[in-house]
């Protein structure tokens, strides 16, 4: 798929127009519905738009994302459209404002399109936890696509819009992209406002790009990064000039975790094609090192017991009255709660509601809750120092490529161990991103992931078009 700045470039030559590419889109997300990346198409309204787009191009207005067509996840709020995380219990919900990412894409002159499928409540990784079913991956219609933000990519995967936005709480925005070879950003934890975006776990979740190059994602975020006075986390860090893509003229320092290249659980060929990569860095004259991570087994449970504790505080919000679904059922307030609850969470949400209320309870914080918290403590500052003397941390973003679906619905863990190598950035609030790296013999995509210094976005787009280039499948 052209990229923004050729497609910019076509607009304005009269080659094509942003009606015409919504046109074509639209057609696409219809024909591909089998794939069922969206919820909802916004079709008449986002012509309308594209044209007052085309209008505003030819008047040499437009902003910087003037017709970039984006697709947002079920968990980022518009006003006056619907907006239901996946999940039946927020069916018929329609959100009262908007994200502030959303204000800003739409300042900047983007054309949203529709609003896509993903895990419910954000709470997967492999999309297979939808109320609206699965997504497709479209290399391989029978593999998952990835997940949380699984409808996301693969509308950027199967060419139904520009970009996507989605969220990434433990790795949703970077593993559906390594599953469908498109890039995905998990930006610094306070880089974008949190505003509108319906919370899974506060001190974790970003908002971030999915997209088909590095161009693109550098320029989203250029856009919706920022302080916001409706987000206290949101950080007033300068937002740099991250389209500035500069190749850089010095040699640069990357670090791999032997705990996480020499883990039993990682794929083969995705071990020897990240040390090939290695290998072709070194050559370039980079530094490419191995480094102690002795926490890499704790990644996943400090994550899960974390995540869930702050998810089922998050989620007692959905209680039949305020928003969404409500039970038929009538009876005290008590069972209309219960019973909304019951009906309206699907199975892996309410497991996680469960377990995060469990590690909450008074008998039980201390062991869980405290300790994930210092366990937490010790993985930021052990990814801090691996950061003051390396560049980049570098890993496959994933340890397999797609699996197949129904592979890992009845193991949680071993669903869970899907985010092994992605989970560490958001437990640490450091940036990263996912690549392209190539295919696999089994024909589909696999990304390699770089995480950056804490705001160091710049510094990683940067790298991530150098790399891009070198490994691009
Ligand atoms: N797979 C992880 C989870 O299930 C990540 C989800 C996310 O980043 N939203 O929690």
């Amino acid at each position: 798929m052209a990229d923004y700045k050729q497609y910019k470039q076509q607009v304005l030559s009269g080659e094509t127009t942003v009606v015409r590419t919504v046109q074509d889109f639209l057609a696409k997300a219809i024909q591909q519905k089998h794939l069922n990346a969206f919820i909802e198409l916004w079709g008449e309204e986002s012509l309308m738009r594209a044209a007052q787009i085309d209008l505003q191009i030819a008047e040499g207005k437009g902003g910087k994302l003037a017709g970039m067509v984006i697709a947002l996840k079920d968990n980022i709020c518009y006003k006056g459209h619907s907006v239901t995380n996946s999940s039946k219990i927020l069916k018929g919900f329609e959100s009262l404002y908007s994200s502030t990412v959303v204000e800003r894409i739409i300042a900047e002159g983007a054309v949203i399109i529709g609003r896509c499928n993903c895990d419910e409540f954000a709470m997967g990784a492999s999309n297979e936890t939808s109320a609206y079913g699965p997504v497709l991956n479209a290399r391989d219609n029978t593999r998952v696509p990835g997940g949380s933000s699984g409808g996301c990519t693969v509308a950027v995967q199967a060419g139904m819009c520009h970009a996507a936005l989605g969220s990434d709480t433990g790795g949703s925005i970077r593993q559906p992209a390594a599953f469908c070879g498109q890039v995905g950003f998990k930006p610094s934890y306070g880089r974008v406002s949190r505003w509108g975006l319906l919370s899974y776990g506060s001190s974790f979740d970003q908002i971030g790009p999915i997209t088909s190059n590095i161009y693109d994602c550098a320029l989203l975020m250029e856009v919706i990064s920022g302080t916001d006075g409706k987000d206290a986390t949101a950080s007033s860090n300068k937002v740099e000039d991250y389209t500035d893509l500069q190749a850089s003229n010095k040699p640069l320092r990357f670090a791999y975790l032997d705990t996480c290249l020499n883990n039993k659980g990682l794929d083969e060929e995705l071990r020897t094609q990240s040390f090939a990569i290695f290998e072709q860095l070194k050559a370039l004259g980079h530094t490419v090192e191995t480094v102690e991570f002795p926490y890499l087994d704790y990644l996943v449970p400090a994550y899960y017991v974390l995540t869930t504790a702050e998810a089922s505080s998050n989620l007692s919000r959905y209680q039949g009255l305020t928003y969404g679904y409500r039970t038929e059922e009538k009876g005290d307030l008590d069972s209309l709660f219960k019973k909304s609850r019951s009906e309206g969470f699907g199975r892996e949400v309410k497991r996680r509601i469960m377990l995060g209320t469990f590690v909450l309870t008074s008998d039980f914080y201390d062991a869980y809750y405290t300790k994930a918290q210092k366990v937490r403590r010790l993985i930021q500052e052990s990814t801090e120092k691996i950061l003051e003397s390396y560049d980049f941390i570098i890993t496959p973003t994933t340890p397999s490529t797609a699996f197949k679906f129904g592979e890992k619905t009845k193991d949680p863990v071993a669903m869970y161990l899907a985010d092994i190598f992605t989970v560490q950035a958001n437990l640490s609030g450091h940036p990263a991103i996912s690549i392209p790296a190539g295919v696999h013999s089994n024909g589909m995509p696999w990304g390699i992931q770089l995480m950056g210094k804490q705001f160091g976005e710049k510094k990683l787009f940067s790298f991530s078009e150098e790399l891009s280039k070198i490994v691009s499948p």
